[in-house]
């Protein structure tokens, strides 16, 4: 890191200091994970499963105003059924285990729709229809080249 880097950072961080207030007040422990900040065993239990699960309803997807076939790839997406490169190797079916687009990283469902940088590119420059036909085409290409039907 470079002297302009470590300036920008002071900066950014004397900025950051100015808003907090000191008082003579002592200093307390505060509970962060319930709402009055004192510690429970069920504030404890819930802030240690947080993240760990999904409490996203699937069930949404086909209440969303869209097309039948985008709640229906949604709803693939989100059941993580699509057939990426992750899900085909674990079958034993014979394709490449990297992107096809970056080459970086193995192909999973999350990487090909949200973390891939072409992915960002398209979500970027494109409207989510296009996106989700282009996934489509994607999806058909890798099923062809393995031999199975399409699939939309
Ligand atoms: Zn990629």
């Amino acid at each position: 890191m470079d002297l302009f880097e470590l300036m920008a950072q002071f900066i950014v961080l004397w900025d950051a200091v100015q808003q907090i207030q000191l008082t003579d007040r002592p200093d307390e422990i505060v509970w962060r994970w319930s709402a009055n900040g004192t510690y429970t065993s069920k504030s404890a239990y819930l802030a240690q499963m947080r993240g760990t699960f999904c409490n996203f309803d699937a069930q949404a997807i086909w209440h969303a105003h869209t097309e039948g076939k985008h709640r229906f790839f949604s709803w693939l997406l989100v059941k993580e059924k699509i057939l990426t490169a992750d899900k085909l190797l674990a079958r034993n079916w014979p394709c490449e285990s990297n992107c096809v687009l970056c080459d970086e990283v193995t192909e999973t469902a999350a990487h090909m729709c949200l973390q891939c940088p072409f992915a960002k590119q398209v979500l970027h420059e494109y409207n989510p229809h296009q996106v989700v036909q282009l996934i489509k085409e994607e999806v058909n290409l890798r099923r062809v080249a393995c031999g199975t039907p399409e699939v939309f």
